[in-house]
């Protein structure tokens, strides 16, 4: 094992590969207080990647409503039960234990092993809340009843589990993208991979008996575009970008400005220790314990800097331009209203206005002298 850093937990740890941070790495935020659960990134993917013989079952994205939906069934809890007791003391490094250094000396990951039955129900627990519902409790408002929802890919991770447990070295971490993708020739279909990947995200295929999992739309990434997950989004949730670690963060990068520098999101089950490259805005409404088992103690803090975007332009401009174009932003500004986004070589590709113009219609129009109303 080699000692390696994991800043989302701000302490080295134990991992079987020396540590190696690519050129760039691949990254997506998304702001949980806007998904829709409309599932269209799920479908974008799929009938993009997914449509193939021994594919049905899969879903590289996936939309679950947490607390009780997930694919395969129960995917956190048995992974984090396996782990054990996760101690984190706010403003502190993480002093629990990783799904690296808790494994058995014979295992490189704590794993569980779904079964096919798990992968069956893609839509378990969708929009259930959790909460009493009784005495008519449902009709008041506001009410102690809550869900969200939680979009999900492959994060790419920095210290990937799957990676890590292949006994034929066929995943790899692509140096200029940090996308993490199997290589279909060296693969045997062992499955440790889908076993180790404490997310899930690595998924076996029974026709051509080798695995297979999200590839970062790696084809639209190298011509500047975002993954077709994101270009489909119609909650304008997501955007993909590079992370930096936070010691080289650049504030004019919008994956870096949301996770480092202004601390609006925050990457999922840190705890594991794979450094995941997706983030997300905690929803401000749902049930604090759970949010900090899921997305580690500083969630309070994070979600009250979420609630002072109000007064914060920059900020309000970042996030008008997410949805706002397919490709991929490397820099971003605010300026006199406007926010403006630039690819790599600095070129402009998008302007939007940070607050929407209004039009107020009156229902006398004088030039044509008649009376506009919505009555077809
Ligand atoms: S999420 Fe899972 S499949 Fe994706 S890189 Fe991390 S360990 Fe591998
Ligand atoms: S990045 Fe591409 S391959 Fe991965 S989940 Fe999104 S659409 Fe699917
Ligand atoms: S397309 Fe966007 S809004 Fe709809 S479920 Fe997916 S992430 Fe949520």
């Amino acid at each position: 094992m080699a000692t390696v850093k994991n800043w989302q937990l701000d302490r080295q740890m134990d991992y079987p590969y020396e540590e190696h941070r690519p050129k760039k790495q691949w990254a997506i935020v998304f702001d949980l207080n806007k998904c829709i659960g409309c599932q269209t990134c799920s479908l974008a993917c799929k009938t993009t990647w997914t449509s193939g013989k021994g594919q049905e079952y899969m879903f590289w994205n996936n939309v679950e409503t947490k607390p009780w939906g997930s694919y395969p069934l129960a995917w956190d809890v048995r992974v984090l039960e396996k782990l054990g007791y996760q101690h984190w003391d706010k403003n502190k490094p993480y002093s629990g234990k990783t799904v690296f250094e808790a494994a058995d000396p014979a295992e490189k990951a704590v794993h569980f092993n779904p079964q096919d039955e798990d992968w069956m129900y893609p839509n378990r627990g969708e929009d259930d809340c959790t909460g009493n519902v009784s005495g008519g409790k449902y009709l008041t408002l506001p009410h102690d009843n809550w869900f969200f929802y939680l979009p999900r890919t492959c994060a790419h991770c920095t210290y990937p589990a799957c990676l890590a447990a292949c006994p034929r070295k066929a995943i790899y971490k692509r140096e200029e993208d940090g996308i993490v993708l199997i290589d279909q020739s060296r693969c045997k279909g062992y499955q440790e991979c889908v076993r180790a990947c404490p997310y899930k995200k690595s998924m076996y295929n029974p026709y051509t008996r080798v695995s297979e999992k999200c590839v970062g739309c790696y084809p639209a990434v190298e011509e500047g575009k975002q993954p077709m997950c994101v270009q489909n989004c119609i909650g304008k949730i997501r955007i993909m970008g590079f992370i930096n670690p936070p010691w080289n963060a650049r504030e004019d990068n919008p994956v870096d400005y949301l996770v480092h520098k202004k601390e609006l999101a925050l990457p999922y089950y840190p705890q594991l220790g794979l450094e995941p490259n997706i983030y997300y805005v905690p929803p401000i409404h749902a049930n604090r314990e759970y949010l900090i088992q899921m997305f580690g103690p500083k969630v309070e803090e994070v979600i009250e800097n979420y609630k002072k975007i109000k007064n914060d332009p920059i900020t309000q401009g970042l996030l008008v331009l997410m949805g706002s174009t397919d490709n991929i932003i490397h820099r971003f500004k605010v300026s006199e209203g406007s926010a403006y986004a630039f690819d790599e070589k600095g070129d402009q590709i998008v302007r939007v206005p940070v607050t929407e113009p209004l039009f107020i219609r009156t229902p006398w129009d004088e030039k044509l002298g008649v009376i506009r109303n919505n009555t077809p």
